[in-house]
């Protein structure tokens, strides 16, 4: 009797926590793109240099950058960078 009850229980134990992360799945993914829509404003506020060319903004990191008169300047593509070096 008292093994059934234990037995029943662990089953309960098991059943809840199963479910239990399955709620916790679910609450998570149904925050989880409002988290990185909220973890885009940082990411948009690295500081980003405008090609002179087209006025796209670019990341320094990514883009093609050329060193004029001691100061790169940041272009969003091959395509602008000829054009800013052939005027
Ligand atoms: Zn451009």
């Amino acid at each position: 009797m008292l093994a059934r009850f234990l037995l029943l229980l662990a089953l309960f134990i098991v059943i809840a926590r199963t479910l239990w992360r399955f709620i916790e799945a679910v609450v998570r993914g149904a925050s989880g793109p409002f988290d990185s829509a909220q973890g885009r404003p940082p990411a948009a506020a690295v500081k980003m240099s405008q090609c002179p060319v087209c006025g796209t903004y670019v990341v320094p990191g990514k883009a093609i950058s050329v060193v004029s008169g001691g100061s790169p300047i940041y272009f969003d593509s091959e395509k602008c960078r000829a054009e800013y070096q052939s005027r």
